[in-house]
């Protein structure tokens, strides 16, 4: 209620100066029907899994909405490349609500491709198949390996075309359509308040804190100019630690623009991400981000600062100070810094993490570079070889090395990552733990799966040829990535050299 909505359920695009949010209605598709679901996010919220057709299947797709359902789309903008963008949302999405968990949490159910709404500038509201098979797999592994993420619910296919304008080969073609339904506590962004603060709507920005605030973020105490400062704190301190997850795990988010950014620290719209197989932080899944790889693995950490400094401005006039915001930017680096090394340290089984093992730790991702060392297989595998590298067994480092990396065992490639790990197995000898617990610790955390670029895109591939096994499989898998799966240990192989250029197994356009 203390949020403003245009309630005029007008979808022509336009600015929507004054509000919060829009109610909507979704466009209904020709024949929803359900292709995958989560049953841990609806065991929480309390749902049964409905028909493949029916009402259940309508819902999920836009083509029903109940008495007790308020569609809105929420009002935000961004920064997209670092540059200003005005008015971007939600240009697909749209809220029907929100559902009590079994905890008796409030979560929004969100449909993503349901049709245009007030904010869909020029495009359709739609998203497609392939983008969506990603979004559903790709959110709902990430919250099983750990990482703070929003949530997949469902995966519905449309039964429509829908045309993109920019495929694999730069031709417009028509595509399968689908709706993600997706789950979080909130998908309100950075970029809400950007957007509120841009056009002088204060009482709109500070309106939208105190919601915030007083919903998310009840133990900060009641919203005052203190509170403020408290709350940005806290949002620095949870998109430092979630980067430092990402880091950890070497998933490449690809379009970190502002609008991109939850308040809630979660990692939130899966587009064009990708996952490092061979470690290099260059590397950028999206074709779109051009040259300065804005967005690449490594930059991530850098630009989860430059995000936070563009919220900090916009909430500048919500503060006795503006610059009161300033000192509490280099908190994020240390959130960061201690996180990320907390998390690799697990990594690596080492209990404690004391001076000299920073440059360790410093000292490895040049070597994994050089020998181009697949992210996953390499931890993987050092977790497996913990006995042997206990009693200084020479050959362990090197079956490791041929089965984690993608350059010729017995190269110079090898050499720095070899090196690496001589010293690396004598720091481990230092450990007092059980060589089995040190193990055991370490493959908790060293995913064996993970989702691999062509094997999501092996999953598209089939869906769209009808056969639902593939995608089935992988979301099964990934519930457990931590744990060995008989039968399944080619989704925990190196990636296959026809897929290291292929589109859609490589790089993403932001299409989709
Ligand atoms: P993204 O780069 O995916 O974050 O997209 C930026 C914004 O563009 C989103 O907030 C959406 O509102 C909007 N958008 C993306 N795709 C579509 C689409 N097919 N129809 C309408 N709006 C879209
Ligand atoms: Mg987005
Ligand atoms: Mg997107």
């Amino acid at each position: 209620d203390t949020l403003r909505g245009d309630a005029s359920l007008d979808n022509s695009p336009r600015q929507v100066p004054g509000y919060h949010y829009s109610r909507t209605a979704p466009t209904p598709v020709a024949d929803p029907h359900l292709l995958a679901w989560s049953e841990e996010m609806a065991a929480f919220l309390g749902l049964a899994k409905p028909a493949e057709r029916g009402p259940g299947a309508a819902v999920l797709a836009g083509n029903l909405v109940t008495e007790t359902m308020k569609p809105f789309a929420a009002r935000y903008g961004g920064h997209q490349f670092g540059n200003w963008a005005g008015q971007l949302g939600d240009g697909r999405a749209m809220s029907l609500g929100e559902l009590t968990a079994t905890d008796g949490t409030p979560w929004e159910l969100q449909l993503k491709g349901a049709g245009p709404t007030p904010y869909s500038r020029r495009a359709d509201g739609r998203a497609v198949l392939r983008s969506s098979v990603r979004e559903f797999l790709c959110s709902e592994a990430m919250y099983h390996l750990g990482v703070p993420t929003t949530r997949a619910l469902s995966l519905a296919a449309t039964g429509d075309q829908v045309v993109r304008d920019m495929f694999y080969d730069g031709n417009a073609r028509p595509e399968p359509g689908a709706v993600v339904a997706r789950v979080a506590p909130t998908f309100v962004r950075f970029g809400s308040f950007q957007l509120l603060a841009a056009l002088g709507e204060i009482d709109n920005l500070q309106a939208l804190a105190d919601y915030v605030i007083t919903r998310y973020f009840p133990e900060l105490g009641a919203p005052s100019p203190e509170v403020y400062v408290r709350w940005f704190a806290e949002i620095s301190r949870r998109t430092a630690v979630m980067v430092a997850h990402w880091q950890s795990v070497g998933f490449v988010h690809g379009v970190l623009n502002t609008d991109n950014m939850s308040i809630l620290g979660l990692t939130i719209d899966y587009g064009p991400y990708g996952w490092l197989e061979p470690y290099d932080p260059d590397w950028t899944p999206n074709t779109t981000d051009f040259g300065g790889r804005r967005y690449a693995f490594g930059q991530q950490p850098r630009i989860g600062l430059w995000n936070l400094m563009a919220l900090a401005q916009a909430l500048g006039p919500l503060l006795f100070d503006p610059q009161a915001l300033r000192p509490l930017l280099d908190e994020y680096a240390a959130t960061f810094n201690a996180t990320y090394r907390q998390l690799m340290a697990r990594k690596l089984g080492l209990a404690t993490f004391a001076a000299p093992d920073h440059a360790l730790l410093e000292a490895l991702p040049a070597a994994l570079q050089t020998a181009e060392a697949d992210m996953t297989l390499f931890f993987r595998g050092l977790s497996e070889a913990v006995p042997a590298l206990l009693q200084e067994d020479d050959d362990a480092l090197d079956t490791l090395l041929a089965a984690a990396c993608y350059t010729e065992p017995g190269s110079a490639a090898h050499v720095p990552l070899r090196a690496w790990l001589v010293q690396y197995a004598g720091r481990l000898r230092q450990e007092t733990a059980a060589p089995e617990a040190i193990q055991e610790g370490m493959l908790a955390v060293n995913p064996k799966y993970v989702l691999r670029n062509y094997l999501a895109q092996q999953a598209i591939e089939a869906v769209e040829a009808g056969d639902l096994a593939p995608l089935h499989r992988l979301q099964q898998v990934l519930k457990t990535p931590f744990t060995e799966q008989p039968g399944h240990d080619d989704l925990a192989a190196k990636r296959p050299e026809w897929a290291r250029t292929k589109p859609g197994s490589a790089t993403l356009s932001c299409s989709s």
